[in-house]
């Protein structure tokens, strides 16, 4: 039996949430035409269940997901693997705590990424969510490692699940795909109202303690136990 027959039904399983997902990239308007993506690790083995590349989000079926190995390899599937499979593949290389990647180019947080400027703790949605500001990663273009690295390096010593990759757009991570993008939906809310806010004046700094707590609550107590 080889190694992908064990993971069988973990890969149907998440062939299917990760192609669900994608639907809410579209119900939340962080995505046009094919941009953006989801991504989800295959737990306990060195694989990734990924989008792929150029399929408008309508004809997204959990058969048309693409299994790539941690190199960005393709394992199992008819499609070519969306393009940005390397600088997934490199986040689940070496953040091993990471069960899920979602990128896009949502409006407000693009518009962030654009100025190079961090989005400002100024909100507790984004103290709870992000545990601070919402980092400016690199530039970067696809081809090398350069993006995987941009994301991995800025996220590093960040509470953020969040990074503005400069001049490009969002990069999300969580523990699950649905986190990643819980995380994708968050950065654009937070981006846009920090925005608005700026049209009238000076946004306020949260003090960095209730920043902590507000985190710590968020992160440990809140929802369904
Ligand atoms: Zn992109």
């Amino acid at each position: 039996m080889t190694a992908l027959t064990d993971v069988r039904d973990t890969i149907t399983q998440l062939r299917r949430e990760v192609c669900a997902l994608h639907a809410e990239l579209t119900r939340y308007q962080l995505v046009v035409w094919t941009a953006g993506n989801v991504s989800a690790r295959v737990p306990g083995h060195d694989l990734m269940v990924i989008k792929p590349s150029g399929v408008a989000y309508d004809e997204l079926t959990p058969g048309n997901m693409v299994v790539c190995d941690l190199d960005g390899r393709v394992v199992e599937g008819d499609h070519a693997p969306s393009s940005d499979t390397d600088a997934q593949a490199y986040v689940y290389r070496h953040l091993p705590h990471v069960g899920g990647v979602v990128h896009t180019h949502s409006t407000y947080a693009t518009a962030w990424a654009a100025r190079a400027e961090p989005i400002p703790c100024v909100l507790t949605m984004a103290a709870d969510e992000f545990g601070g500001e919402i980092p400016v990663g690199p530039f970067a273009v696809i081809g090398d490692d350069s993006i995987g690295r941009g994301i991995v390096d800025t996220l590093h010593g960040h509470r953020s699940p969040a990074v503005l990759m400069r001049n490009h757009g969002v990069f999300a991570i969580g523990r699950t795909a649905r986190a990643a993008v819980a995380a994708a939906v968050m950065c654009e809310d937070v981006a846009r109202t920090v925005h608005v806010a700026r049209q009238l004046g000076a946004p306020v700094p949260i003090e960095p303690r209730y920043v902590d707590q507000l985190f710590d609550r968020y992160q440990n107590a809140y929802g369904q136990r």
